[in-house]
């Protein structure tokens, strides 16, 4: 799950970019306006982290370009204490929360579980296919009712299959989710990480479907 994070300063920037790399996000971090602006046309961002006070293109301009090409990422705006008007702004072109710094990690991370969720159609705080159950806040996985150890890109991926249970990702997409700009990308590694959830979960859990990616079927309970 990859999330942008635009915030000029750098000591609150860093904090967010390292607590959220600790919720098992993959996290760009952009300190301006417009190298958010140019990262939103081309990647594909679960959610977005977006100061509004911010150099060469103000947050709130970011938010509308955002809003006119119709993208319907999620987006959480960090706005001063007293700025009442600027979260007004802010919510009226097209943000979906917000919260007022200095703000804890622990908040901002829960909020952004929530929002991705919702743009995900889900109202239950967890994810349960075929008998596997994903808490994206306590970050487990059960299956059958017994606790499965993931790797953290593990449970990355099957996070974004469950998320898009009955649509196919390609292994290009999930790798986009997986990594950050300057990560290093191992070559098979999402056909490692599938691997090792059929063997840890069951083999049937995830399809793979040929030349074009993974798929997890929606069942009733999802
Ligand atoms: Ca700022």
């Amino acid at each position: 799950m990859r999330v942008l994070v635009v915030e000029d300063d750098a000591l609150l920037g860093d904090a967010i970019q390292a607590g959220l790399k600790q919720s098992g996000y993959a996290v760009d971090w952009m300190k301006d306006g417009a190298s958010a602006d140019q990262a939103l046309t081309t990647e594909p961002y679960v959610a977005v982290v977006l100061d509004l006070g911010l150099p060469r293109l103000s947050g709130l301009e970011v938010l509308r370009r955002l809003r006119s090409r119709s993208i319907p990422i999620p987006v959480l705006i960090l706005t001063a204490m007293d700025a009442v008007e600027d979260r007004i702004k802010g919510l009226d072109a097209g943000a979906d929360d917000y919260l007022v710094k200095p703000f804890d990690m622990k908040e901002l991370a829960a909020r952004l579980r929530a929002l991705i969720r919702r743009a995900s159609g889900k109202t239950e705080p967890f994810l349960e296919i075929a008998g596997v159950r994903l808490d994206p806040a306590a970050h487990r996985v059960l299956c059958h009712g017994q606790p499965v150890e993931l790797s953290a890109k593990e449970f990355a991926v099957l996070h974004a299959l469950m998320l898009n249970a009955g649509k196919v990702l390609s292994r290009a997409k999930l790798e986009e989710q997986l990594y950050a700009w300057g990560d290093e990308i191992e070559s098979n590694a999402v056909e490692v990480h599938i691997h090792h959830l059929r063997r840890k979960l069951f083999s049937g859990v995830i399809e793979t479907i040929r030349g074009v990616g993974y798929l997890m079927q929606r069942d009733k309970t999802s």
